[in-house]
């Protein structure tokens, strides 16, 4: 694998989306459940995990509230991706989509 390409693994079963730092390797679950825009919103915010990691690799460690802020951070970067990379997306539906994930998040933390 090239170490310096990220690899974008596609899955219906699996329920998370997640970045796997170790293997460059981003995982986007049901995909069978999501639209295409919700597809890309979530690649954009794992490779959001990956600017993260980047600019701070202690973020990509950070655990619990710390990780929260890594969240909301990660959405702010795949939003910021998206628009130097002039892909068009609906702001609203894209906030909707990060805020109902950042519910999701904090709810499976049990905080
Ligand atoms: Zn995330």
């Amino acid at each position: 694998m090239d170490k310096n390409a990220l690899t974008i693994k596609f899955e219906k079963d699996s329920s998370d989306d997640y970045f796997d730092l170790e293997n460059m390797l981003i995982h986007c679950g049901t995909v069978d459940k999501k639209d295409g825009e919700e597809i890309m919103f979530s690649i954009l915010h794992e490779v959001g995990h990956f600017l993260s990691y980047c600019i701070d690799p202690e973020l990509g460690t950070a655990e619990d509230m710390d990780t929260i802020f890594v969240e909301i951070t990660s959405w702010i970067y795949g939003l910021d991706l998206a628009e130097s990379l002039g892909i068009h997306l609906e702001k609203r539906k894209f906030f909707n989509y990060a805020q109902c994930s950042v519910r999701k998040y904090i709810k499976s933390l049990n905080i």
